[in-house]
């Protein structure tokens, strides 16, 4: 579920105009649903009640203090991947107890803020990783909990760019390694081993390798636990969402394609895993992040020029592959929509950016209504790996973020200013 929709012609969500809000605080504009944020929260905890669990909402999908702040209120732990991360989970009022650190690379100054502020687990990726972390430890006194991320080599089926699971990643440690390595964690003086953990992949719109990896990882999981007394079992996050179409007015359910297909939802998620889960008697962590924060944004953008070239309709937005780069990486599909309904005939239409890059592209050739100069369009399920992956490219400012709850509305990230995207910036003493 989500609540973007039409109400007449005006597109909104929940109960304000998205064309309003285009006006009164500019555009290129994130637009987040408050109550989509905790409707997807609420539907993984609820269909994941029968196990001892905590979601942990994965800060790199979005990482907007206000959006945090709304999980943290939910009761929302969080997986982090860098200090900066944890910071601002800090500063969203979120609670570092309930944090899981994970991430190839940790710095000693990202290991040492993480044991000082108490995280519940690093998610330990490597021996060096284990043998810095227990050297940190020692330095400040503490032992540090850890968990070795498991691959499980499961292929999740999904993008290249976003699996993670097969030993052709970088992450992980080998399934045939992790017993041993274990062993060695043990004799050092400063860990605590308190789990497990593996995350196999990114929008995985099937059940089936979440089912594959969890059989992989539950025997495994049951000797640990006998050996170390650990404490849980991290699923990871991954679940996917639908991209296309994401509107249709009316429709119920988020997660049926147009084929009336169902893709994956949180209910059919947990009944496939529970069963394999609940007799292992661990705690579970879950770590989505696009489940939870993909379908709650969207980014609205103003049409600027309509160019026809050939046989070609260019629509060009003031919106870039500098706020949403999806398409650009992942070849990824974002649904288009006019934030105002027209009842124009579908034309094949090209919306780009003003960005030099022929990358620069949000969709080609999609049949779309007529669109005209000063028309505002919205790309939808733009809420997970948007804003955060943003950059001032081509000295554009980051956009604004906007925080809807029913009719109400906070302003959760201004515009940038144009002059802060070069104000850590100077000229060299002698070109004075
Ligand atoms: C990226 C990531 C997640 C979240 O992935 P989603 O597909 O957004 O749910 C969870 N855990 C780890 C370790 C990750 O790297």
């Amino acid at each position: 579920m989500h609540h973007f929709h039409y109400a007449g012609t005006g597109l909104q969500c929940e109960q304000v105009s998205l064309e309003t809000l285009a006006r009164r605080f500019g555009t290129p504009l994130f637009v987040y649903s408050e109550r989509t944020l905790t409707g997807h929260y609420q539907r993984l905890n609820k269909a994941m009640a029968p196990v001892d669990h905590q979601v942990c909402f994965a800060v790199k999908s979005n990482s907007n203090l206000g959006v945090l702040r709304v999980l943290a209120n939910q009761g929302s732990g969080f997986d982090i991947v860098s200090g900066g991360e944890l910071q601002r989970v800090i500063a969203a009022g979120g609670d570092p107890g309930k944090c899981v650190f994970a991430g190839v690379g940790k710095s000693e100054e990202e290991i040492a803020f993480a044991l000082r502020h108490k995280v519940y687990s690093f998610n330990v990726e490597s021996d060096a990783e284990l043998q810095r972390i227990n050297r940190v430890a020692q330095r400040l006194r503490r032992r540090a909990p850890i968990a070795l991320r498991v691959n499980p080599d499961v292929d999740a089926k999904t993008h290249a760019k976003i699996t993670t699971g097969t030993y052709e990643n970088k992450f992980g440690i080998a399934f045939e390694q992790v017993e041993s390595l274990y062993a060695r964690a043990a004799r050092l003086p400063n860990l605590w081993l308190r789990g497990v953990q593996m995350h196999i992949g990114s929008q995985l719109t099937s059940v089936k390798p979440f089912v594959e990896a969890v059989r992989k990882v539950a025997p495994l999981s049951r000797s640990l636990q006998q050996q170390y007394n650990i404490e849980f079992l991290s699923i990871g996050g991954g679940i996917g969402i639908v991209y296309d179409p994401a509107l249709a007015s009316g429709r119920a359910d988020w997660w049926t394609s147009p084929a009336g297909r169902k893709i994956l939802t949180p209910e059919r998620y947990a009944q496939q895993l529970v069963p394999l889960l609940k007799p292992l008697n661990l705690r579970i962590l879950m770590e989505p992040g696009r489940f939870i924060s993909g379908n709650a944004g969207v980014l609205v953008a103003r049409v600027e020029y309509v160019k026809k070239t050939g046989r070609k309709n260019f629509v060009i937005v003031d919106a870039a592959m500098n706020d949403l780069i999806r398409p650009a990486f992942y070849e990824a599909y974002h649904e288009i929509v006019p934030t105002t309904r027209s009842r124009t005939a579908a034309i094949p239409t090209d919306v780009v950016g003003p960005i030099c890059e022929s990358g620069d592209t949000f969709c080609k050739d999609r049949r779309l209504p007529r669109l005209k100069e000063g028309d505002y369009i919205a790309l939808l399920s733009a809420g997970a790996y948007g804003s955060v992956m943003g950059s001032t490219y081509n000295s554009r400012p980051l956009p604004a973020e906007v925080l809807v709850r029913g009719n109400r509305v906070a302003l959760v990230r201004r515009r940038q200013r144009t002059t802060d995207i070069w104000a850590d910036e100077s000229v060299a003493p002698w070109s004075r």
